[in-house]
């Protein structure tokens, strides 16, 4: 099950947390992972050298994925060179807090940059590619924030929304090219972008997950894996909730 072998996969943001995970996880069902990072060259490589240490395949490439152009030049450079494309994970992310009234435009414009122009750009140019082989995986990272709204997120729960709907767009779009799109909504992950939440701010939100605990990178990399694989065949448009019952 879930064989992923000589499968082309890109995943944004994979030097560490989420991303990181998702790209370990493809390389061991035997897919070659593309591990994208912007500023940490160090990190990412270290993610590269494990996976190839485990006997599996993989490079590291540098691009800001809210940089839309460069973004698609890469993602198209990397099909051609290696003669295809099978997976996209979008999972390249920030999350700038603040309630609306003190929200800085900048701020704002640099989130949807990120989570929003960003995915769009990858997906843009990994459909392409997928169009023409006629087969292909897209998943994006959207939010608990995204399903349910979470005070103090404005413009990070914006784009985790707006994302939901670009999934299940593209999922129209695509579909009769055999192209599935999917995203994965997490609740809270143990990862650098939640490590420094306050405590008050941790135990309340355990106190609402019925599993009674944080999810692991690795428990979103499995539903990742999942639908990145030719079992996951007829599910499109979906959004997978892996929040430990936060939202149900
Ligand atoms: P993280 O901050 O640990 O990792 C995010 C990664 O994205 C980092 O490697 C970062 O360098 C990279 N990145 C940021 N801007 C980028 C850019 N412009 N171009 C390329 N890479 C860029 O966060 P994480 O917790 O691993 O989150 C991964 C994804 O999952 C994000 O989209 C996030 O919104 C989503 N998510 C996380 C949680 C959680 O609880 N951790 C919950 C819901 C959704």
């Amino acid at each position: 099950m879930f064989d992923l072998s000589r499968k082309v996969a890109i995943v944004t943001g994979a030097s560490r947390g989420i991303g990181r995970a998702v790209a370990e996880a493809l390389a061991g069902q035997g897919a070659h992972v593309i591990v994208n990072y912007t500023r940490s060259e160090a990190l990412a490589e270290q993610v590269v050298q494990g996976i190839l240490g485990r006997g599996g395949s993989a490079e590291a490439v540098r691009f800001d994925v809210a940089d839309m152009g460069r973004a698609e030049q890469v993602v198209s450079e990397v099909a051609q060179r290696r003669g295809r494309l099978d997976i996209l994970v979008a999972n390249a992310g920030i999350a700038i807090d603040g309630v609306l009234l003190r929200i800085k435009e900048e701020d704002l414009d640099r989130v949807i940059a990120v989570n929003i122009k960003g995915t769009l750009a990858c997906a843009r140019a990994a459909i392409r590619v997928m169009m023409r082989a006629r087969a292909g995986r897209v998943v994006v990272l959207s939010s608990v924030a995204g399903d349910v709204g979470n005070a103090g997120q404005a413009a990070y729960a914006t784009t985790k929304a707006a994302l939901q709907g670009l999934t299940k767009t593209l999922a129209r779009e695509y579909a009769s090219r055999n192209i599935t799109v999917n995203a994965i909504s997490p609740g809270l992950i143990e990862t650098d972008m939640t490590a420094g939440l306050p405590a008050p701010v941790r135990e309340h939100a355990l106190r609402g997950i019925p599993l009674g605990r944080t999810g692991r990178p690795e428990e979103v990399a499995a539903a990742a894996v999942f639908l990145c694989s030719d079992e996951a065949g007829y599910v499109t448009g979906q959004i997978l909730r892996v929040n430990g019952g936060l939202y149900v």
